[in-house]
């Protein structure tokens, strides 16, 4: 038997399940996940609000956010920037921040996106091991959104270890990790949405002690002049990514890298993302792609997808 709890942090639905009786673990692991939503958040009085605040001088920052600022150094040197996390003040200016209250009407002028961009190089972010201190680039607004639901999962699941849990799954709004299979010792399965329909499935996966991440332009998106836009920039142009994917799922054991990984796989484009699993075997990473064209590309590796019967046609194979 298994108990679930429910709760929101980092603007979305988390959803944790555990073996029935660990109402402690449950409890805690609520308040972890609230506790790095505070820290890591833009918005309010946490850690990453003032040290982006605080953008232009060296400010000492706690071990967790330093390593998280670090490790999102290297996903952003790994993807070819790919993944970038200084887009911040980008996301402030196409809506994607705060309240519909204030959202433009217009698309940003072209020199307010490249004045932005130009804040938003990571070879301007200066970090000091010695002293544990960052420096943001002036003018910049560091952004964790892409990668902390996947970090937040993890640091649940090491808990559970900690108190010697073998068996639980959390679900970070498309961030899903497991530990161990289900309770009865068979895997648990995890759906994979349709990016096109509200709460259809293209396929399940059986997972143990695997995250499986997605990223898509439906989970946030806005329109201006009729145009529908999503919450994942390109950070070569500081525009909504223009894929040809409509969704990108990354499986591997740590989320934070899954969560990077999809952000920026879906910026890649199809093309692009195959070569990047191509040429990344040391990752361990298998990944299904959403195209707009409705096929659903599975990398070579993933083992124990079963597609739902739909409007998708399924391609396997090599890469
Ligand atoms: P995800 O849902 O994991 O793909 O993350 C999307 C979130 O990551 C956005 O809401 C932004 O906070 C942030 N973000 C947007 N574009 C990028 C990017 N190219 N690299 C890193 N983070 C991004
Ligand atoms: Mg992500």
């Amino acid at each position: 038997m298994t108990q679930n709890r429910s709760f929101v942090a980092m603007d979305t639905m988390m959803q944790l399940t555990l073996p029935s009786g660990q109402g402690d673990a449950m409890e805690a692991s609520e308040q972890l996940v609230k506790r790095l939503d505070g820290v890591c958040s833009r918005f309010g009085d946490g850690e990453l609000a003032a040290l982006n605040k605080a953008a232009g001088t060296p400010t000492v920052v706690s071990d967790e956010l330093f390593a998280l600022i670090e490790n999102s150094g290297h996903y952003c040197t790994m993807t070819g920037n790919a993944f970038n996390p200084l887009l911040g003040k980008l996301m402030d200016v196409w809506g994607f921040s705060g309240s519909d209250d204030g959202l433009p009407r217009v698309a940003p002028a072209e020199e307010q996106l490249s004045s932005l961009l130009a804040c938003a190089d990571p070879a301007l972010c200066e970090i000091d091991i010695a002293q544990s201190s960052v420096t943001l680039p002036d003018g910049a607004a560091l952004d964790l959104g892409g990668l902390v639901k996947g970090y937040a999962s993890d640091r649940v699941l090491a808990l559970w270890r900690e108190r010697g849990l073998t068996s639980g799954l959390v679900s970070l709004g498309g961030n899903v990790a497991a530990l161990g299979g289900r309770p009865d010792g068979t895997p648990w399965t995890v759906g994979i949405r349709d990016p096109l329909s509200g709460d259809g499935l293209i396929g399940v996966l059986p997972v143990r002690d695997l995250s499986v991440v997605t990223s898509g332009g439906y989970e946030r998106y806005r329109e201006i002049d009729g145009q529908t836009y999503g919450h994942i920039l390109n950070p070569n142009t500081g525009c909504p990514a223009e894929s040809d994917l409509l969704s990108v799922t990354i499986i591997c054991p740590s989320g934070e890298l899954a969560d990077a990984l999809s952000t920026a796989l879906f910026v890649m484009g199809a093309k692009e993302a195959q070569t990047f699993w191509r040429d990344h075997p040391e990752l361990s990473f298998e990944c299904v792609l959403v195209t707009e064209d409705r096929r659903v590309l599975t990398s070579p590796g993933l083992q124990g997808f079963e597609p739902e019967p739909g409007d998708y046609e399924v391609v396997g194979g090599a890469w």
